[in-house]
């Protein structure tokens, strides 16, 4: 299986490499990532301006990488476009070191990423892990690699999940869940400071994840499971619903085992 796999924390982001050295073990990994932080950035492509794929040395070996100069959306588009030789099987997002759940998908660049994917009709991921936490980074690897593994049984399904893995280690998660996006956004409050004469405003991520509603992602992760939920962009195109189950089911049978 060949995995092209993007971020939006950056190439030199610890959590990527922790998905690529376990993807690596049953796949070809390529690497196209933003060459620096771009959180945030949602689905912005860059049209006004050229942009550049500088060849990265992968920590991992056997990887090919790529810097670039843009967002999440270009790399995956540049990688399918021009950089990867001999075809892509699946794109994977992540981990993004945060949850990325609710309406918050909206504005991720992780979730941008992923999305390039999958409007080029190939399965895309989105994954991320809890904040500081190296057991749900090492869970959210495993998870993403056990759902490529399964994936490649289904090929040319068109199919885009948001994964988000909770704070615990792989054998303490209870399963996994198909979920709907909560109806709420983190990025909630405006803060003002002073400097140099003017007024500052930041807009803030509030970090606390509230208890969620029956069904959601954020209940889901809150309760100790992996939260699947399936994106799609159009009316035509719903998530097929066999295969999310299929995938829900064995990723749970995997995990309490
Ligand atoms: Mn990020």
């Amino acid at each position: 299986m060949k995995i092209l796999v993007t971020n939006d924390d950056g190439i030199g982001a610890p959590s990527l490499w922790v998905l690529v050295e376990e993807l690596q073990k049953t796949a070809r990994v390529t690497v196209a990532a933003p060459d620096r932080e771009r959180s945030a950035i949602g689905t912005a492509v860059t049209l006004f301006q050229p942009l550049h794929a500088e060849p990265y040395r992968a920590p991992v070996a056997g990887v090919t990488a790529y810097a670039v100069d843009g967002s999440p959306s270009d790399c995956v588009i540049l990688a399918l476009g021009k950089l990867v030789e001999g075809g892509t099987d699946l794109v994977i997002s992540g981990i993004n070191p945060n949850h990325n759940v609710g309406e918050d998908v909206h504005i991720s660049g992780t979730v941008g990423g992923a999305l390039q994917g999958y409007f080029r009709g190939l399965p895309a991921i989105a994954i991320s892990a809890p904040p500081g936490s190296r057991p749900g980074l090492d869970s959210a690897a495993r998870v993403a690699a056990s759902l490529a593994e399964k994936l490649a049984g289904h090929p040319g399904t068109r199919v885009f999940l948001n994964v988000n893995v909770p704070d615990l280690p792989l054998a303490e998660i209870k399963g996994a869940r198909i979920t709907r996006l909560a109806r709420s956004s983190h990025i909630n409050t405006v803060e003002e400071d002073h400097h140099d004469g003017r007024k500052h405003y930041w807009l803030v991520r509030e970090r606390t994840i509230e208890a969620g509603d029956e069904g959601t992602d954020i209940q889901a992760i809150e309760q100790g499971y992996v939260s699947l939920t399936a994106l799609y962009t159009s009316l035509l195109d719903k998530p097929p619903q066999r295969l999310l189950k299929k995938l829900s089911a064995e990723l749970s049978m995997e995990l309490v085992t």
